[in-house]
């Protein structure tokens, strides 16, 4: 595997990272994460506009033109020879004697792209069965609409449910709602049939994937409500689901171990999994 380190291509373990990167030191950085399918970046516009408001919040400059950044994307894709793949792109503020506000003089942020292949078997099978999560409290702070690399709160949320032997965790705020899953966004299908999920605020990330399901929706003429929803309201809705640019359309069939429905993956997950990779030929 080969890793894109500050304008250098290298194997993912050398040593290629410094002590003092405000990344490694304080979390101090944004991440986002792409899909890609036979060599092609799903939603690349997406993502990079999610990238530049990340770093707009936190004031990081990207030392690297659009055309120049699409080039290293493109470049470790293919040094890693994957045409189904997860990209990782990283950016920190940079590496600076440890101080925790801003570098005075500024450093140059650190890039760094990393590949992994995201076989297509595994994540079908699993649509198939769809997957448990359990609920968690939201422990994470007041800026979820930032990529942000630090994920402690949430790295605790997926050990909890890979403990409980869920898949992703649900977390739950004061108020009893869900906001998001610790690394997707979370949705249900009312008996109705009306997709409902939490509106795009600072309390969540605005999944790209999400936004994208919402395009389909309106495509296809579906009613949609973005606003928030209760464990105990998922527990009696006719489906639930979870997005995410690695799951793209997941059916969720148990919450805390308890059936959703009839515990078996909902047929509006399904079809929108089936338009979204419908979408992904196009
Ligand atoms: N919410 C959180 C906390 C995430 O980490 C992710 C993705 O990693 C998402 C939602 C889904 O975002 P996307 O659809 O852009 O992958």
């Amino acid at each position: 595997r080969i890793a894109y380190v500050n304008g250098r291509y290298l194997p993912i373990d050398a040593p290629a990272v410094q002590i003092e990167d405000r990344g490694f030191q304080f979390s101090d950085g944004v991440y986002e994460v792409w899909l890609v399918r036979d060599g092609n970046f799903l939603d690349h516009a997406g993502h990079l506009a999610r990238l530049k408001r990340s770093l707009g919040e936190l004031r990081i400059d990207l030392p690297m033109s659009d055309a120049a950044l699409d080039i290293a994307l493109r470049e470790t894709l293919r040094r890693n020879r994957l045409g189904d793949a997860l990209v990782y792109l990283q950016v920190t503020r940079g590496v600076s004697k440890r101080d925790h506000a801003f570098p005075v003089k500024p450093v140059r942020p650190s890039i760094i792209i990393t590949i992994r292949p995201a076989p297509r078997a595994p994540v079908a099978a699993r649509a198939e069965t769809g997957i448990g999560v359990i609920t968690t409290d939201d422990i994470r702070w007041k800026r979820c609409d930032i990529k942000s690399i630090s994920l402690l709160p949430n790295v605790l949320a997926k050990q909890a449910a890979r403990e409980a032997g869920a898949f992703e965790a649900w977390l739950i705020n004061a108020g009893g709602e869900v906001t998001e899953g610790s690394s997707s966004n979370a949705w249900i299908v009312t008996g109705e049939g009306v997709l409902v999920t939490r509106p795009a605020g600072d309390d969540i990330l605005n999944g790209i994937t999400r936004q994208r399901i919402i395009r389909i929706a309106a495509a296809q003429g579906l009613r949609l409500e973005e606003r928030a929803f209760t464990v105990e309201e998922a527990l009696s809705a006719r489906e639930a689901f979870i997005s995410s640019a690695t799951s793209m359309v997941m059916p969720v069939v148990s919450i805390d171990g308890r059936p959703v429905a009839n515990g078996a993956p909902g047929s509006l997950a399904g079809a929108l999994r089936e338009s979204y990779e419908a979408g992904l030929e196009g």
